[in-house]
């Protein structure tokens, strides 16, 4: 980094890191939903869909211990695992959330490594675990001190963290005033791309095998019009009914609930600075780069951005 404001505000925010912990960053009152590794796959689905929420840590009861987590990656894994075995479709009711792992090993999937960190180490250190490995949350286990017992306090997101340095820096995202282009934030070649008339199963396919959450939707002229994202999949699959997987990314985007927050763009001009102000204010889960005609340039995802508030060298 060149700029010294621009150092500064990097110092600045990653020294706030340091002193906040994984406790900081939730409100007083928050709920969490944890799901026994007993529990039917279809139906932890529909307390997904029913609870409006699009992850859970998983706990098994056999040992008392925290189970890792189960994210939307994982349907994308049962889904391609059907594609693969699809005489295996009949036990399709049977299956556990205990067997997600073996589904990821016979699709040959890599395993996300779920780390989990202690709630009161400081926010910075869980930060830098979380973009060592390819998780996109980190759950918080903490252990009680009377019974030696794991719990699981809650699940911090890279969405989250951007949020609360969003909120809490307001003074120091100013001073970063380096372009996405100047930055080079973001992945700009071979970006992953479908139509509105693709059929949903060979997107999955391609963000199970490139490992990435979102695809951006375009037109014939490479106008962008969409983005399906990895939680676009949960309505498609509710009640195990995979069957509307045949259709189109259109038909499939039709089924995304009410209050889903949309898509961000933003230009090749902007400024990080500029796009913090949009994480402060929207719930932005990516941005996609786009020209003044709307046409797609790129992809700034929230493990881009967290990478380099964190890890790029300001000397
Ligand atoms: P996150 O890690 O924040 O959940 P992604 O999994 O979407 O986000 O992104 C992982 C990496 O892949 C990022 O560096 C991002 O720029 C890149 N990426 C995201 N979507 C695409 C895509 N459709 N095509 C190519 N690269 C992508």
């Amino acid at each position: 980094v060149a700029d010294k404001d621009e150092a500064q505000g990097l110092k600045n925010i990653r020294d706030f890191l340091k002193v906040r912990t994984g406790y900081d960053v939730f409100p007083l009152s928050f709920r969490l939903i944890v799901l026994d590794t007993d529990l039917l796959i279809n139906k932890s689905l529909n307390i997904m869909i029913q609870n409006s929420i699009v992850s859970a840590p998983l706990w098994d009861s056999h040992t008392s211990r925290f189970a890792g987590l189960l994210t939307a990656t994982d349907y994308m894994n049962v889904i391609q695992y059907y594609c693969q075995f699809p005489e295996e479709m009949s036990k399709l009711d049977q299956f556990r959330l205990s067997s997600l792992r073996d589904i990821e090993k016979a699709i040959g999937a890599v395993p996300i490594e779920t780390i989990s960190v202690n709630p009161l180490l400081p926010l910075y250190d869980a930060c830098k675990g979380m973009l060592k490995t390819r998780a996109r949350r980190i759950p918080l286990v903490d252990k009680d001190d009377e019974t030696g017992r794991e719990w699981v306090v809650s699940v911090i997101t890279q969405y989250r963290i951007l949020k609360f340095i969003a909120v809490n820096n307001e003074h120091n995202t100013v001073l970063l005033k380096r372009t996405v282009r100047e930055l080079n934030l973001g992945t700009y070649t071979n970006v992953a791309t479908a139509q509105m008339t693709s059929p949903v199963l060979d997107v999955i396919q391609m963000m199970v095998h490139r490992n990435i959450s979102c695809v951006p939707i375009i037109d014939k002229d490479n106008r962008l019009l969409n983005v399906f994202e990895a939680v676009d999949i949960i309505p498609c699959i509710k009640g195990g009914v995979y069957e509307e997987l045949a259709g189109s990314v259109g038909d499939a985007l039709l089924r995304r609930p009410e209050d889903s927050p949309g898509i961000y763009t933003c230009s090749e001009h902007d400024r990080l600075g500029a796009i913090f102000d949009t994480v402060r204010k929207s719930r932005v889960h990516r941005l996609v780069v786009v020209d003044d005609e709307n046409k797609l340039k790129g992809i700034v995802s929230l493990s881009d951005i967290l990478a380099y508030v964190l890890l790029s060298p300001v000397d």
